[in-house]
């Protein structure tokens, strides 16, 4: 059994992974950590009767209380660095589906995963359909060049764009390079009516209640359009994606970013 702990333990993805983890036959939950822990039990949480496992306020007790091989971050983008280096500096893997890190911080991790010896995979979407969308997309982009990028959340999400539609135009990029699309003397005659901006690509990001996580790439060409679209209708769409990670992360080279690099 590959020892598991959840950061982010209340909230809608720690949820889900509490869950996951509990049901797989090969992980077992540990520990659990979360900002207001009222010290629930992780039973409780999940709806499976008391398993003893209570939620923690402090990462760095519960590891050495709990001893996880591996930390489950879903918890948001100003807390998760610091739980990545707690992890890595006691030995326990990182298994990162928080959102809104840059390459500072990727780069941080590497150095970090090195120098400790440790494993770590981040993933800024751990659902298969998206990882198939977003490789269908670098591939269509060879063909079509012209696109933009429409992903649509929940209203609750913090970051913008997803980090979904920032590795969609990153790998877009790498097949046709920093382009420019649209008409040279375009005015925004609303400022971000036209979207972010990442080589060229644009990028538009919708927050509203009813969605879970969504994306859509649109390519365009003379006559036509082709809609590359990815649909995650509940948060059960992230669990095989993390299971596969805490089974995986113990046995990589250093840190893994993206889960294209495991599948399969
Ligand atoms: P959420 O419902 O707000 O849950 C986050 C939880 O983490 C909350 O309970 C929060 O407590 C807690 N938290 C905050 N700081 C903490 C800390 N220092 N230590 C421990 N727990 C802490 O958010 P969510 O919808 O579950 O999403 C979490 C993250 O996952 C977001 O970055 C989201 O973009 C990302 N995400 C990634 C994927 C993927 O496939 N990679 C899929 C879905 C979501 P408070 O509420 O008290 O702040």
């Amino acid at each position: 059994m590959i020892r598991v702990m959840v950061c982010g333990a209340y909230g809608k993805m720690g949820r889900e992974v509490l869950l996951a983890v509990h049901k797989d036959q090969q992980l077992s939950v540990v520990g659990a950590v979360d900002k207001n822990s009222a010290f629930a039990d992780v039973g409780d949480i999940i709806g499976a009767g008391k398993t003893g496992v209570t939620v923690g306020n402090d990462l760095t007790t519960v590891i050495n209380e709990t001893k996880p091989q591996v930390m489950v971050d879903f918890t948001n983008p100003e807390a998760v660095m610091n739980n990545i280096r707690i992890a890595i500096k006691n030995g326990v893997c990182p298994v990162v589906g928080t959102t809104g890190l840059g390459e500072a911080e990727l780069n941080e991790v590497r150095e970090l995963c090195a120098a400790a010896k440790v494993n770590a995979i981040i993933a800024p979407n751990f659902a298969i359909g998206a990882i198939l969308m977003m490789k269908l997309a670098q591939e269509a982009a060879k063909y079509l060049p012209h696109v933009e990028i429409i992903e649509m959340h929940h209203d609750q999400k913090l970051d913008a764009p997803s980090g979904t539609a920032l590795r969609t135009a990153e790998l877009i990029s790498k097949v046709r390079g920093d382009m420019r699309q649209g008409h040279p003397d375009e005015v925004e005659k609303l400022t971000g009516a036209r979207g972010g901006d990442l080589a060229g690509i644009r990028l538009h990001s919708v927050r509203l209640p009813g969605y879970v996580a969504h994306q859509e790439v649109i390519f365009g060409g003379l006559g036509q359009t082709l809609t590359i679209r990815h649909d995650s209708i509940s948060r059960e769409s992230f669990m095989p994606g993390v299971v596969l990670a805490c089974k995986k992360v113990l046995t990589v080279d250093g840190l893994i970013y993206g889960l294209e690099h495991i599948m399969g």
